[in-house]
């Protein structure tokens, strides 16, 4: 049996408990090397195999994964944040489909979670957006035309953008282009959760300025929208002249 685990966003106590169970009875575990923390393998029991798949294709995931299970043993595969946001597992599940191999997914804390934490912010502040658009720059993978960075920013909702650290002169450019103000707030946060976690406020038209000025140029995600700013209204649920569901409003 194969599972896809999630390793949360770097700190290796916000892998879940499910997680961290699979990890110590696991016969073998390949990794992202790349952004999972290492400090996760502590977890797996002596004589577990460890893969990097930062130096892997596909096919050598696969083949190990065939292997593993040849031999009768389980195999996880850890990958960053959860695995259902780039994560490339589809590909890893269509193949162990056409081999009959079964799998099972077990979710993680996303690194946009763990963004909102490192800025103590909430994403859906009422007044202000109840919405979340989760997006990239087009790089070497290329984004779908109707889904540009200026065609999600008219909306003014509030906006994370992975995987874009590298071209942060053409996020602003887009963002603006799509109706947001250059000296609307963004922030830049750099290894959310890990010990080297940094938190860069700035501004849309500063974005490049303000990573190059902290030496951030990977592993980070670019949070944008009113959120960031004061102003927002009090929730209803919380509201003491509301009745819901559970609570009778105050007279
Ligand atoms: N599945 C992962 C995302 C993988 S894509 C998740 O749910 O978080 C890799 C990108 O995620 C990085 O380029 C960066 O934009 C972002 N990322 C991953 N871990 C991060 C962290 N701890 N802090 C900030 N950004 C992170």
């Amino acid at each position: 049996m194969i599972h896809f685990v999630g390793a949360g966003p770097g700190a290796p106590d916000l892998i879940t408990l499910r997680g961290a169970d699979l990890l110590k009875k696991t016969d073998c575990i390949i990794y992202a090397g790349s952004l999972v923390n290492p400090a996760l393998l502590e977890y797996t029991k002596p004589g577990c195999r460890i893969h990097n798949s930062a130096i892997m294709t596909l096919e050598e995931v696969i083949d190990v994964m065939k292997e593993m299970e040849a031999a009768g043993m389980d195999t996880v595969r850890l990958h960053t944040g959860d695995a259902s946001l780039y994560g490339a597992i589809r590909e890893q599940m269509d193949l162990l489909d056409e081999l009959g191999i079964a799998y099972d997914d077990t979710p993680g804390v996303s690194s946009f979670s763990g963004a909102a934490a490192a800025l103590r912010a909430e994403y859906t502040l009422p007044g202000v957006s109840q919405s979340v658009v989760i997006t990239r720059m087009a790089g070497r993978t290329p984004v779908p035309e109707k889904e540009s960075l200026a065609s999600f920013a008219v909306h003014d909702s509030t906006m994370v953008i992975f995987l874009s650290t590298g071209l942060l002169e053409d996020v602003s450019r887009e963002l603006i282009a799509g109706g947001r103000g250059a000296d609307d707030p963004a922030a830049i946060v750099y290894k959310a959760t890990w010990p080297d976690e940094k938190v860069v406020y700035c501004t849309i038209g500063t974005l490049a300025e303000a990573a190059r000025r902290e030496n951030v140029t990977k592993t980070a995600l670019i949070l944008i929208g009113g959120f960031l700013n004061e102003g927002y209204e009090r929730s209803r649920l919380y509201d003491p002249g509301f009745t819901t569901e559970f609570r009778e409003a105050v007279k």
